[in-house]
């Protein structure tokens, strides 16, 4: 198996804020997203969609996402 397909970038998963592939497994985070403290916004974002606020809500309200990308 020398020939390496393309369309396998998703192999070490994927990136939980753009859908890209990561190039380190179990890398939650491509190297456009990355950045220190992403773990902690992605926290408080996810603990927001728990405690019952709407996607947008959350997501300007951590900072996961500012307004005008959503
Ligand atoms: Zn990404």
């Amino acid at each position: 198996m020398k020939s390496k397909s393309i369309g396998q970038s998703f192999a070490n998963g994927t990136c939980l804020k753009c859908r890209q592939g990561v190039h380190v497994y179990g890398c939650r985070w491509c190297d456009d997203c990355y950045y220190p403290g992403i773990d902690e916004v992605y926290n408080d974002y996810r603990s927001m969609l728990e405690e019952g606020y709407r996607n947008v809500d959350a997501a300007v309200r951590s900072g996961w996402k500012g307004a005008e990308e959503i």
